[in-house]
């Protein structure tokens, strides 16, 4: 009798720290190799060419076939010299993934040899064959066909696999009729919403600023886990989680893991896929240990958004590849273990002026300062208008594990600001309510508000880790988005209601001067409205106790836990205008939207209820059977041998412990199944998803709890399946 556990063991016994070859002395060396950056992109244009991609890159413009036939000839020179063969358009689809179609460059001749080529068209467009990507039925009216459209914004790549190189072309992943297959084409017209939003309001301050680009800088959390012991977990395998496993004695209690040392095996990882990163030009800054055993995080300088989440999406890829290496699994997923914190993925974001000036960065002038105040203030706003619109974007299964189990942020969305701003915003509402404004005016713009924030802010007195969202200084952070996301979900929401709010606020500051009032008293009368109402939103506190989840429905915010519920916030009334207003969606692509995220979660609940059912049954039951046996016999032959019955009870009290948490889980799994085949008869994707999350899901935990007793008791020789303190503590 093989045990797949003892097998898995012995093999990690075996391991060796992975040696890796530094591709350079320094990283500066061979930083950006892989990537066809604006400046190798010079050498090979013409100069008209050159400035005409620029421009399109800035302004958003198309690009003419000739330009793009040049910049084409010129990717395939530098790809070709680099020893590429292949290329492939590079897109995000709503599975989560990448997705990639290689096709050589070769072409075969009318001489029978062949040649490279690359042209404009394939550039510019192509037609995967993506019929099985989520499409929400956006396609199934017209053709099975989506097409890929190159995204000059995104920086081509080279993706080097040790065996093959390919061209990788960044691209957005739209239907026959244009409606948006993916994250990107979204999050684009989203950036420019609010490009074109912000560039007007900040002329009320500053007419040299022409350009406003969203800056977003992620930490990216992760578990690592060594490769045989995760081979053996087949829960692990299918759902990216343990759906069994009871808690490790030692777990992260004593939070020595967060300050440890960092095992060597996980060094070796980490500088190999940050050489990887490095050679693509994601400009990786940080790396530690998080919370949680073998729990990590890395995090770079922050990029503008759509750059930062191609990186996103790429290092979330290099991880996985990279980890093989060394022998090991990279766990994205939200909570794949239960009892330890799960990993998230903080969304630092701003907007950097192309007069290079972040415009959530506190002034040193009373001009700066108050330009910080208009959009700090507009950012709060929107945040409170659209907060249930952000729940939705972060909703996933996996996610639903993470929040309000006091370890990330609740379900309900607030905002955080530190005690001094609130401060300021309270003596702003003061002042403004008051009426004389021209003293106002004076007092409030001298604030001095540059000198006090960097210094409270990184006090970490002030700083509430337990906010959904949270001000950090000069940025925003969202920290509820879940490690296996991508960002872009959370980005377009956030750019597309700031962008709105901030639309509004030109209109009404606008009305005022029109109506007579100075620029700077219009502008203050507008954002102490702002202030007033947004006070709902804003919370200081501890945002995993009790006493808010009270405080928060008495405010009215919406506590949403689950995500069949949370996805409802994409079709309110209010979540389609603003989205179609600001043609970031139509109506269409957003109940698409809607239907496709709701098909996951229940697709996610499937897996997990299928494994659920196979893994108790084939793992759990058969080990806690065997030991059923040896008990009974053990029980059988010592009362033949006449040993007293007082001494014998207490042995048959296991053994009848045992034989109940086999029928209960058996009973369960048979139960389970049964709900899951009524869940399947829904049609209506909602119900559906529904009926996952509250006839299929509960059964989990019951299910779990039997098995996870059993592991306590169960002769550790016969259970097969890697324990908790097995994966959760790295050799
Ligand atoms: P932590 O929050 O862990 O203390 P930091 O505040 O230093 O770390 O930075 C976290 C992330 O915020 C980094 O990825 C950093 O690049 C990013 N960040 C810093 N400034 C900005 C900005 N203006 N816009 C977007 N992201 C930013
Ligand atoms: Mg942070």
């Amino acid at each position: 009798m093989t045990n797949t556990r003892f097998q898995a063991l012995s093999k990690v016994a075996d391991n060796q720290v992975t040696e890796i070859e530094a591709p350079g002395n320094k990283i500066s060396d061979f930083y950006a190799i892989n990537v066809f950056t604006d400046d190798i992109m010079k050498s090979y244009l013409s100069k008209d060419a050159f400035d005409i991609v620029m421009l399109a890159i800035k302004s958003g413009n198309k690009i003419d076939r000739a330009t793009a036939e040049q910049v084409a000839t010129g990717m395939k020179s530098w790809a070709m010299s680099r020893g590429v063969t292949h290329y492939t358009h590079w897109f995000q689809p709503l599975t989560g993934a990448t997705a990639e179609k290689h096709d050589a460059f070769f072409q075969q001749t009318a001489t029978g040899k062949g040649m490279e080529i690359f042209d404009g068209n394939a550039l510019v467009q192509q037609e995967p064959d993506a019929s099985s990507f989520p499409s929400g039925g956006l396609r199934v009216t017209f053709e099975a066909r989506g097409y890929s459209a190159w995204d000059p914004s995104s920086p081509a790549f080279i993706m080097d696999t040790g065996n093959s190189k390919t061209l990788c072309i960044p691209t957005i992943f739209v239907s026959y009729n244009g409606e948006a297959l993916d994250y990107k084409a979204p999050l684009l017209k989203s950036l420019q919403a609010l490009e074109t939003a912000a560039v007007e309001v900040c002329h009320y301050f500053d007419k040299n600023i022409t350009r406003v680009t969203p800056t977003l800088g992620w930490e990216q959390e992760y578990f690592l886990v060594d490769e045989a012991l995760y081979e053996a977990r087949p829960d692990l395998v299918a759902s990216g989680r343990t759906l069994f496993g009871h808690s490790s004695a030692k777990g992260q209690q004593l939070d020595d893991h967060y300050f440890g040392s960092i095992p060597e095996r996980v060094q070796a990882y980490m500088v190999d896929y940050e050489n990887e990163c490095y050679k693509l030009g994601i400009p990786l800054k940080t790396r530690h240990n998080e919370v949680a055993p073998s729990q990590f995080e890395c995090a770079p300088f922050f990029e503008e958004v759509n750059i930062a989440i191609d990186h996103n999406q790429l290092l979330m890829d290099l991880m996985d590849r990279v980890a093989r290496r060394h022998k090991l699994r990279v766990l994205l997923h939200e909570k794949p273990f239960a009892g330890v914190n799960g990993s998230g993925k903080h969304n630092n974001w701003s907007m950097a002026t192309d007069t290079g000036k972040n415009l959530l960065s506190p002034g040193r002038t009373p001009k700066t300062n108050f330009m910080f105040l208009t959009f700090f203030v507009n950012t709060i706003k929107a945040v409170e208008e659209h907060a249930d619109l952000l729940r939705a974007a972060i909703a996933s299964a996996a996610n639903d594990f993470r929040l309000g189990a006091n370890e990330a942020p609740p379900a309900i969305i607030s905002v955080f600001i530190g005690s001094y701003l609130t401060e300021v915003l309270n003596e702003v509402e003061k002042r403004v309510k008051k009426g004389n404004l021209d003293e106002a005016d004076h007092q409030l713009l001298k604030l001095d508000i540059h000198n006090k924030i960097p210094d409270l802010m990184l006090d970490n007195t002030d700083r509430n880790r337990t906010s959904p969202f949270a001000f950090t200084g000069n940025k925003f952070e969202v920290r509820a988005v879940g490690s296996s996301a991508n960002c872009s979900s959370t980005m377009t929401v956030l750019n597309t209601i700031v962008a709105d709010q901030l639309k509004k606020f030109k209109i009404e500051v606008d009305g005022l001067m029109k109506s007579g009032e100075t620029k700077d008293s219009a502008i203050l009368k507008v954002l102490q409205q702002y202030i007033t109402c947004s006070k709902r939103i804003c919370f200081e506190g501890n945002n995993y106790s009790d006493e808010w989840e009270k405080e928060a429905k008495k405010r009215g915010l919406n506590n949403v836990k689950t995500t069949p519920y949370a996805l409802d916030f994409y079709v309110t009334e209010k979540a389609i205008k603003v989205m179609t207003e600001n043609k970031v969606f139509s109506h269409k692509e957003i109940e698409a939207r809607h239907e496709i995220e709701l098909e996951k979660y229940m697709k996610m609940v499937q897996i997990e209820s299928r494994m659920m059912g196979e893994v108790a049954m084939t793992y759990i039951i058969p080990s806690a059977m065997r030991y059923q046996q040896q008990l009974a016999q053990s029980i059988q032959t010592a009362e033949a041998m006449g040993v007293k019955e007082k001494n014998l009870k207490v042995q048959k009290d296991l053994l009848n412990d045992v034989a109940e948490h086999i029928s209960v889980i058996i009973k369960e799994v048979d139960d389970m199944t049964e709900a899951r085949k009524k869940a399947n008869e829904i049609e209506d994707a909602r119900d559906k998803a529904i009926a996952y999350c509250e006839k299929v899901k509960p059964f989990f935990d019951e299910i779990r709890y039997h098995a996870d007793k059993l592991e306590l008791v169960v002769s550790d020789d016969l259970w097969s399946l890697p324990k908790y303190r097995e994966m959760l503590f790295l050799r």
